[in-house]
């Protein structure tokens, strides 16, 4: 087969995983040329995110040694998201084929054979599929599993279990771009290209090397990002919450009345406090659900790029 495949890989901060990865990866392409599932000129896609470390000083190193070793380097950081987007509309210009996959290879590159397989079978995207998360701490489990299942109950499309680790055909890609929003949230945007899609299942390991690089309030940025991208259920709850309070207040408006006439007032000082802390704190709340939408709005409506590219690492012929 002569079809091109490009892996990309998002890094912020990776001096510590990228002596190990980077061996790897080139062993996984020697691998699949050898078995003539991708053509010869395929290659590795690094993104540096604005690394602060030795990461742009590693990656220009493994590219004098192997071109099949590419760069591209943000100016400055800009998250995962939009270091993958960033890497993958580059490499949409000659790959055929891209696999997107961390740095840190807590993904299985063993399963990229079976992803490319997949695609050979005619699918457009593969999905890896975490088997279990025995890797992750209870923490991080429980709360990604949480949340996959609260994006369920939101009417959000997503695959179970599945991160950023997927085969996406050149196709796919060029649909893909078609989306130009600024608030990115990947998992959720790729199960509405509709295209033919198949799975491959793995285990999940634990981090080569370093530290994660999503620290509790990346994580939670990003599943806030997850829904309020993908679903106006909050608002909705908003509106449904200020209308049950609304029928509460109802109901105490026709008790005191007839207290009233009854001649049976109440002293109620306490319960008068509370209503106006409770019906502060909903109106609260319920801004700043609206609000949050508001302010996506804000980011989308000023169209800004999502990344600037400071240099590519590429040879145009390979
Ligand atoms: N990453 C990035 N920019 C950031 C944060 C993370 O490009 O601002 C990359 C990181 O280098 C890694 C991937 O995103 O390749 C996933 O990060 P990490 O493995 O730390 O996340 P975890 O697996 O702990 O969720
Ligand atoms: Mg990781």
């Amino acid at each position: 087969m002569n079809d091109r495949l490009a892996i990309v890989v998002p890094c912020y901060n990776e001096e510590e995983v990228l002596p190990i990865s980077m061996p790897e990866l080139l062993r996984v392409l020697d691998d699949l040329t050898a078995k003539k599932k991708i053509s010869a000129d395929s290659y590795i896609l690094f993104v540096n995110d604005g690394s602060r470390d030795k990461t742009w000083e590693l990656l220009q190193e493994g590219h004098e040694k192997d071109a099949r070793v590419c760069a591209v380097k943000l100016a400055k950081n800009c998250g995962h998201q939009s270091a993958l987007i960033a890497g993958l509309m580059t490499a949409r210009e000659d790959a055929d084929i891209t696999v997107s996959i961390d740095a840190d290879l807590q993904d299985d590159v063993a399963v990229i054979e079976q992803m490319v397989d997949e695609y050979h079978n005619g699918c457009e995207i593969v999905y890896g599929v975490r088997g279990s998360r025995k890797s992750d701490s209870f923490f991080k489990r429980t709360t990604a599993e949480g949340f996959y299942k609260l994006l369920a109950s939101l009417g959000v499309k997503t695959v179970f279990n599945h991160a950023d680790f997927r085969l996406m055909s050149r196709k796919a890609l060029n649909e893909l771009a078609e989306y130009k929003e600024t608030n990115l949230y990947l998992r959720g945007l790729i199960p509405l290209l509709g295209l033919k899609t198949g799975q491959v299942v793995y285990e999940r390991k634990e981090r080569l090397a370093g530290e994660s690089k999503y620290p509790l309030k990346k994580m939670l940025a990003l599943a806030l990002n997850g829904i309020t991208s993908f679903s106006v259920q909050p608002i909705r709850l908003v509106f449904k919450v200020g209308l049950l309070v609304l029928l509460i207040c109802l109901g105490a408006a026709i008790y005191a009345f007839i207290s009233y006439i009854t001649g049976y007032v109440e002293r109620g000082w306490t319960s008068l406090i509370l209503s106006i802390w409770f019906l502060g704190g909903v109106q609260l709340l319920a801004i700043g659900i609206i609000g949050e939408y508001i302010g996506k709005i804000y980011n989308e409506v000023k169209h800004r790029p999502l990344y600037h590219i400071e240099t590519v690492l590429k040879e145009d012929k390979m």
